[in-house]
């Protein structure tokens, strides 16, 4: 189907392209010539079949009178005899065979003849070999009977046949009444019968003519015209639409068919020449009248051609003249040599002046120029005359009525064919355009200044931030160094032997410390994230332990009020992972702790599973049966500083950070937290954390972590021991936290001290603090490193929370870092750690500056 559309889109075009080739005139005379060509060839076929047909016409026709004549010939022969027997019915056989001879002599075609009186046979001739024949009753004869009754009763000569003889061949016999007397004594005597010979009689009408130019076919057995039987020739020459034609017997008649030879010849011989010749005669026509309408063609496009040019052209003159009216510019032409101007409608506008009969010249348009700019624009004209060049100028001129306007003018020097110099060119009011550059330089002038301001309070915005973090830094330092006390002292005091009320006591302090410590660090991390200051430290990790870990820590609590704690681990989650364990222990802590907080009863579940499209893109849900969070709680609870409202606070205390930080930080963690999409506000709080993992880089470093040995006390036996630190407290506080290790611990309070104590003799460790008066942390350990020799291994004491000092720190030369408040189990733990892989790797050796 869509074939067919294709093929027949594709006729149209190739017909298409040759009407527009071959030009109308060429194709109208072309359709002429092919009517003409098809009317001639038909013409030549009816007149080629029309000869054929007059010819076998002709032939036939002599055919047929042969027949006749012959046929009349014989009967006419016959009658003779009928007559004389009519007159002499007892002739005698020698009589009638003498009469006879005549008759067969003279015409080969008629064989012999006989006659019967009363219907028997009684006279033949030849009699030789007819004998039998004597004596056949017709009336008995039941081939002939009815023949002979026929002949008898009609009175007339009868030819039938043609029909199979007895002694062989094929014959026609006439028959012949003979009657005896006259008028009553008319009286029926008998039959005279002739056999006339099929074949002479044919051979002598020239059917049988091998040169006949036609085929023959005859109908009409015993003379019964077209509707007797086929007796001579094909009866297919009926069919074959032939020229039909009576032939007239001396009774009845046959019908004769002819066509030519084999057939009517389709198509006449000549046509090949007639064809060449009206080709020959078509192309003497077709070909000028093809070269004519090429001409005629040719000639038209070109002046269609010409009328587009000219209709465009008249479009490209009205859209200038458009243009030039709506444009408001002025056209000038001067005569450099003559001063004289011509100028048009708009240029007397644009100069405030009256269209006057007698020319504008040179010193008109200087008149109008304003007394600061003549000067200038009278030198750039002709700068440009002189130059041969471009002119292009602004300047004021002053209208009568005093109005200025700024003039920008463009022009072009050229020669005319007299060889004057001549000058053509546009003037235009730009006004409004030297206003709007004035304009904008005036606002350029004022964004810089604004620009400026912005730098300045933008530096100042800084310096101020500078100022806040700094504030910030210092203030954790000065909470975190007395709360280094208050912990230390209440973790040393709650080892010893204490009554009941008093270890109450000892917890209170150390709960309201844990408290007041959280919030530090709350506030610290938000404004450290939001400074952009917070990095996430990826290592490898176990995150099973890690999950347990954060989950455990506040089972004690859990317990305390009841409450059911499960955590339950997919197993599609992987255990070793890398990412941050800090950081995702923050958060996983902060929401089990709400959980707990917010739940009076019934339990704290924690589901982790991995996500659909990565095993490493961890979902962890913490979900509780407490006092759940409302649609519109639900709304800001991620913001920070926001907490469901006043009588929570009240109830529960917190800061209001914990989820905003949180939030945060699993952001950075390439996730986020939000609350469980399919929660149910009445039914508890449910939390969903995702977060994103990494493969862990080092498989053996993590095993070798989950075999650490738990702490092994013995490696520090005989270790030597510097604390430098200026706060009496703390030293204190170290001093009872190193109390029953096996080493030597001695005290500086400054950092000066410090370097001093390790230039008399070098410890094994130095615990060092960062803000100490004379010689702070940094600097002493630089120049503890300058010394050279066998190095201890110094360990940062600091209540700075920021990561920039833990940078510091370990660029001037430190091993470690341990943040104040310092609980004893950290402390002993870096040290034994440390002290293992010293001896392991054998003491550091430097060499001194
Ligand atoms: P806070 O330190 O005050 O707990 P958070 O940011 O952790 O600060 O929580 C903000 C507020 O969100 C809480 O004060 C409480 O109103 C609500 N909230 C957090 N977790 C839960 C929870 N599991 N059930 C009910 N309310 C919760």
């Amino acid at each position: 189907m869509a074939e067919g559309v294709k093929g027949l889109s594709v006729l149209r075009q190739g017909l298409r392209s040759v009407v527009s080739r071959f030009y109308p005139l060429a194709l109208v005379a072309l359709a002429a010539l092919t009517g003409i060509f098809i009317f001639a060839e038909q013409q030549n076929a009816t007149i080629h079949r029309q000869q054929l047909r007059s010819d076998v016409q002709n032939e036939a026709g002599l055919i047929r009178s042969r027949l006749e004549g012959a046929l009349t010939a014989d009967v006419q022969l016959v009658r003779g005899l009928v007559a004389v027997l009519s007159t002499e019915p007892d002739m005698t056989q020698e009589r009638f065979a003498d009469l006879g001879a005549h008759i067969i002599g003279d015409h080969g075609e008629i064989s012999h003849i006989a006659a019967a009186p009363d219907l028997v046979i009684s006279l033949i001739h030849p009699l030789s070999g007819n004998e039998a024949a004597i004596g056949l009753d017709y009336n008995q004869n039941d081939a002939q009977r009815a023949a002979a009754y026929d002949v008898r009763d009609s009175g007339n000569m009868v030819l039938a046949g043609p029909v199979n003889l007895v002694q062989g061949g094929r014959a026609f016999i006439a028959r012949f009444p003979i009657f005896t007397g006259e008028g009553a004594d008319r009286r029926f005597w008998g039959i005279l019968s002739a056999v006339i010979k099929e074949q002479g009689l044919y051979d002598r009408a020239g059917l049988t003519d091998d040169n006949l130019g036609i085929d023959l076919a005859l109908i009409g057995k015993d003379g019964r015209g077209s509707e007797g039987e086929l007796f001579f020739g094909n009866a297919e020459v009926f069919g074959d639409n032939p020229v039909l034609m009576e032939i007239t017997l001396p009774e009845g008649d046959w019908l004769l068919a002819a066509r030519p030879k084999g057939g009517w010849a389709s198509a006449p011989d000549n046509r090949w020449t007639m064809r060449l010749v009206l080709l020959m005669a078509g192309a003497l026509i077709l070909i000028p009248t093809f070269l004519a309408s090429a001409l005629s063609a040719a000639r038209r496009q070109a002046i269609e051609k010409l009328k587009r040019r000219e209709r465009e052209l008249e479009t490209l003159s009205r859209r200038l003249e458009i243009a030039v009216e709506t444009s408001k510019i002025g056209i000038w032409e001067l005569d450099v040599g003559t001063g004289e101007l011509i100028w048009d409608r708009r240029m007397f506008e644009l100069y405030g002046m009256e269209r006057s009969d007698h020319p504008v010249t040179f010193s008109d348009w200087k008149k109008r120029l304003h007394p600061e700019d003549v000067q200038g624009a009278v030198e750039t004209f002709w700068r440009a005359t002189q130059q041969d060049e471009h002119y292009l100028s602004e300047y004021r001129i002053v209208l009568d009525n005093g109005e200025r306007k700024y003039i920008r003018a463009l022009g072009s020097a050229y020669w005319d064919a007299e060889g004057r110099q001549r000058m053509i060119g546009v003037d235009w009011d730009v006004s409004w355009d030297v206003h709007l550059r004035e304009e904008l330089i005036r606002a350029n002038r004022a964004l810089t200044q604004r620009n400026n301001e912005l730098l300045e309070a933008k530096l100042t915005a800084e310096q101020a931030d500078r100022a806040k973090s700094e504030f910030l830094a210092n203030m954790s330092h000065e909470i975190r160094t007395p709360m280094n006390g208050i912990l230390g002292m209440a973790d040393l005091l709650a080892d010893t032997d204490l009554s009941e009320e008093e270890q109450l006591y000892v917890e209170t302090i150390r709960d309201s410390s844990n408290a007041l410590l959280k919030i530090i660090n709350d506030i610290l991390d938000l404004s450290r994230l939001e400074a952009g200051k917070l990095d996430i430290s990826p290592t490898d990790f176990d995150l099973h332990t890690c999950i347990q870990q954060a989950v455990n820590l506040l089972r004690p609590k859990a317990e305390e009020k009841g409450l059911d704690v499960s955590v339950e681990i997919d197993q599609g989650v992987p255990q070793h992972v890398r990412g941050d364990d800090g950081r995702l222990r923050q958060i996983l802590v902060n929401l089990v702790g709400n959980a707990v907080k917010f739940t009076a009863e019934g339990a704290v579940t924690l589901r982790a599973r991995n996500a659909p499209t990565s095993p490493y893109r961890i979902i962890i849900e913490v979900e509780d049966t407490g006092i759940g969070i409302s649609e519109s709680q639900a709304q800001h609870i991620f913001d920070r500083f926001s907490q469901a409202d006043a009588a929570t606070t009240r109830a529960f205390g917190g800061t209001g950070l914990g989820l905003t930080i949180s939030s945060i930080l699993a952001g950075r963690m390439g996730g986020s937290l939000t609350l469980c999409p399919d929660r149910d506000p009445e039914g508890g709080a449910c939390f969903h954390l995702e977060i994103e993992l990494e493969p862990i880089r080092n498989p053996n470093a993590l095993q070798e972590a989950d075999q650490t040995p738990d702490l092994d006390i013995e490696v520090l036996r005989g270790c030597r021991i510097v604390l430098a630190e200026d706060n009496r407290t703390n030293r204190l506080l170290i001093r009872k936290y190193l109390a029953r290790l096996p080493v030597t611990c001695v005290e500086a309070e400054n950092g000066r001290e410090a370097v001093e104590m390790c230039r008399a003799q070098m410890p094994d460790f130095v615990l060092m603090d960062m803000s100490m008066p004379e010689l702070d942390g940094i600097a002493a350990t630089q120049e503890i490193r300058a010394l050279g020799g066998q190095q201890p291994v110094i360990v940062a004491l600091t209540a700075n929370a920021f990561d920039s000092h833990r940078k510091a720190c370990l660029e001037a030369g430190m091993d470690h870092f341990l943040q104040k408040p310092i609980r004893k189990l950290v402390l002993l733990n870096a040290l034994t750690a440390l002290q293992a892989e010293r001896l392991a790797a054998g003491p550091k050796r430097i060499s001194a500056k």
